[in-house]
């Protein structure tokens, strides 16, 4: 019987090497997908088409037009919406496998709201833009031993990682031990992005991911995985081992659960204008490779008092935004009198 919703894993049961009741594993699963943007919308489908029964979406952002070459969830009558991302991610996985239940937030995961995003799942895919909620989710799933399938992209690189907790797994911070300085990495916004190199990254950490729920961890691949989508070259480091004097798992640091909210967003009474505050422990930022990377964005300069200022062109609203960043961290965003955009300023030009 062909149409029927009832031989809809035919092709999935088929595969030589999936244990029986992989399907059934499946759908009796939960997964967080961290972030629906280009990394985070193909891990959502993949899962959603494998038929995991339970997805949590969080995402603070909305969508935009920019955003449409590489977000594969997405339309332009969401852009043209301004909708949020997780709502607009879950209406459309709905049309796709409408037998699974998704709940989406639109919202900033971070110290504090992962423990309520994150509670009861069996493991997190990550489709995050910046370290600092990487941090979060490794600490996170370290204290619940729950596995983590890192996965990140840049202009035309990619890299992936599965992290599983157990006897000598490692956690994210066992393969990146040293925290960036803000400023210092590269973002979407600054070097662009391929879209093939997010969807490989993002594809290679979920099928991590779906062989584990599957019941195949002695078959998840847990080496280093970079690629450059420009000239070919790929590599995998490991298996990463679990370093015992890692700060993450081996010291039992936890940093960025603890800094709760992440950073902190204050109005300037009467200036137009917000504040943003590093999270708590950020190291300094490096103004000088900062201002050489925002020189590309418009048109900013050193001024008095160990800060950077100038304007960016493309605010999310359409118009422009004064951008003033100072050594210990702190941003002054003008131009706006909305926490959101001013967070969403911060995370994309400076990076967190
Ligand atoms: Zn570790």
């Amino acid at each position: 019987m062909t149409g029927t919703p009832t031989d809809r894993f035919a092709r999935v049961r088929a595969l030589h090497g999936l244990p029986d009741g992989a399907v059934e594993r499946w759908q009796g699963a939960s997964v967080l997908v961290a972030g629906v943007g280009a990394l985070g919308c193909v891990a959502a489908e993949l899962l959603a088409r494998a038929g995991v029964g339970h997805l949590v979406l969080v995402d603070r952002d909305i969508v935009e037009w920019t955003n449409l070459p590489r977000q594969l969830l997405y339309s332009e009558d969401d852009a043209r919406q301004s909708r949020p991302k997780a709502s607009a991610a879950r209406a459309r996985l709905l049309d796709i496998n409408s037998s699974i239940r998704i709940e989406a937030f639109d919202d900033q995961l971070d110290g504090e709201s992962i423990h309520s995003y994150a509670h009861g799942v069996h493991a997190v895919v990550d489709g995050l833009d910046n370290i600092e909620a990487r941090q979060v989710v490794n600490e996170w799933c370290v204290d619940h031993r729950v596995p983590y399938f890192h996965a990140a992209a840049v202009g035309w690189e990619g890299r992936s990682l599965a992290c599983l907790p157990g006897e000598g797994g490692a956690c994210f911070r066992c393969a990146f031990p040293e925290l960036p300085a803000p400023g210092t990495l590269e973002t979407c916004e600054s070097a662009g992005i391929f879209t093939p190199a997010a969807v490989r990254a993002a594809n290679a950490a979920t099928a991590e991911c779906l062989k584990c729920l599957a019941g195949m961890e002695a078959a998840v691949d847990r080496r280093l995985h970079s690629f450059n989508a420009l000239t070919g070259e790929a590599c995998a480091i490991g298996p990463i081992k679990r370093d015992p004097d890692c700060p993450c798992c081996g010291r039992g640091e936890r940093p960025f659960l603890r800094a709760g909210a992440g950073s902190r967003v204050l109005a300037l009474c009467g200036r137009g204008a917000m504040q943003v505050l590093p999270a708590r422990g950020a190291p300094p930022v490096e103004l000088g490779p900062l201002l050489a990377r925002l020189s590309r964005e418009g048109d900013f300069a050193m001024a008095e008092g160990n800060r950077l200022v100038g304007t960016i062109d493309s605010g999310a609203a359409g118009r422009p935004l004064g951008l003033e960043v100072h050594r210990d961290g702190r941003v002054i965003v003008r131009g706006t009198a909305d926490e959101r955009q001013a967070r969403l300023a911060v995370s994309r030009y400076i990076g967190t």
